[in-house]
């Protein structure tokens, strides 16, 4: 029977095998014709601890004793109140307000959105938006505007807003730091800089130094641009500390969380926010509030999910789990690294990448024959062209993550 689904990033005219999952658990996803896959990419960013914690799965359970979904216009409940103080206990002290939504597009949205809002209400309407080219920040038209352009936004570029690209930060990102100086000089003041710290990801994993971050969110207190953060995917330890904005002493004025909120069991969103934005929209003016929601903000399971995670991270060994993922993947990376084919390893705390043959792009060739090739070794990895990474569930073990290095040494000799 042909299935009527439409999948996303998927060329259904290829007509290439969608593997049926039909359980998962930890870094393992079990398919309904009897496999046992290594989930390398942890379900595109999301699962951070490993498929269906028990812990979040009972909190889930748990809350569906009390709430489903609740109108968030004017209500509130537990799981909600709960977890923002928790978040506020837990993230940089100036981030004082947590707004909800269901995605890393829509918390991106809702950032430019309180960021423009800002300005307006202060008086000084403002609407240029800074970004890092091969930056990515979701796939709504706002989310795609801030992002980089390319086949996979072709369609839309003439409805996309006008941003002013800096360059990548690469080495001691110098022309990033003087394109951004100019910028904050230019007559059209910028309203905010949003970056993805430390690492570009669906921009093809490029890592850039957090003194160039550090620098960045400087010249932009300076010039009083607000500083938005995308932590999305790095955020929940994927760089080896909670926010890759700690590694540079970096605090933003608005921080958009998604993927591992949850530790990946279900979809939410935050972007917190300081007192300043909050404050702007704060009147007895209902034309000045926040004019943004989505049905399902802050929906009570998700929330749920989320508070156990918070938990998870504060009692067991979250920490040490990461300092040991990152050392297995570091002597892993390390032994990949010399193969020929394989050129430009690198890692970022938990995240290994390398580039494996020669690169033209995301359509490259070599893309799908990677991805068919690791599948048929039974371990999901996604390249995006020719670009490799490893992205795992904090819990996998060493057999199944020398699984995955097993299938890239194999592939870089037949692809080389
Ligand atoms: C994945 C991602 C997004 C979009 O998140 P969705 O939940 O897929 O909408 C935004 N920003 C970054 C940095 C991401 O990696």
């Amino acid at each position: 029977m042909i299935s009527p689904v439409w999948h996303p990033f998927t060329q259904h005219g290829l007509n290439e095998p969608v593997p049926l999952v039909s359980r998962t658990e930890g870094a393992a996803l079990h398919t309904a014709d009897g496999r046992r896959i290594v989930d390398a990419i942890s379900s595109w960013w999301v699962t951070t601890h490993g498929h269906r914690h028990p812990r979040i799965m009972a909190a889930i359970a748990a809350e569906t004793e009390r709430l489903d979904q609740l109108i968030f216009a004017g209500w509130t409940h537990a799981p909600a109140e709960q977890l923002a103080q928790e978040l506020i206990a837990i993230m940089p002290a100036a981030l004082a307000h947590v707004f909800y939504s269901d995605s890393g597009s829509t918390a991106v949205e809702v950032a430019l959105k309180m960021a423009l809002g800002y300005w307006l209400n202060i008086g000084e309407p403002r609407h240029r938006i800074l970004t890092l080219a091969h930056g990515y920040h979701g796939d709504t038209i706002g989310g795609m505007s801030v992002g980089a352009r390319g086949v996979y936004n072709r369609a839309y570029q003439p409805l996309l807003f006008d941003v002013g690209t800096l360059p990548f930060p690469e080495g001691d990102g110098r022309s990033t730091l003087d394109a951004l100086e100019a910028a904050a000089r230019a007559e059209d003041k910028p309203a905010a800089l949003i970056v993805e710290p430390l690492v570009l990801g669906a921009g093809g994993m490029l890592f850039y130094e957090a003194a160039v971050l550090g620098e960045m969110r400087a010249i932009c207190a300076r010039h009083g641009i607000l500083f938005i953060a995308d932590e999305v995917m790095t955020g929940w330890g994927r760089t080896g500390t909670l926010l890759a904005c700690e590694q540079a002493g970096v605090v933003p004025d608005i921080l958009c969380l998604s993927k591992g909120l949850t530790g990946g069991a279900v979809p939410l969103a935050v972007t917190m926010a300081s007192a300043a934005i909050y404050e702007a929209h704060l009147s007895d003016d209902r034309g000045r509030m926040f004019f943004h929601s989505s049905s399902y903000t802050a929906n009570p399971i998700a929330c749920a999910a989320a508070v156990a995670n918070l938990a998870v991270w504060r009692e067991e060994p979250v920490t040490e789990r990461i300092a040991t993922l990152i050392e297995r993947q570091r002597v892993r990376l390390a032994r990949v690294a010399a193969l020929p084919g394989v050129s430009n390893a690198r890692h970022c705390g938990t995240i290994a990448a390398m580039e494996i043959g020669g690169n033209d792009g995301y359509l490259a060739d070599i893309q799908p024959r990677l991805y068919a090739f690791f599948q048929s070794r039974d371990v999901l990895l996604r390249p995006m062209g020719n670009t490799v990474y490893v992205m795992p569930p904090y819990c996998i073990d060493e057999p199944d993550l020398d699984r995955c290095y097993d299938a890239i040494a194999e592939a870089a000799a037949r692809f080389a």
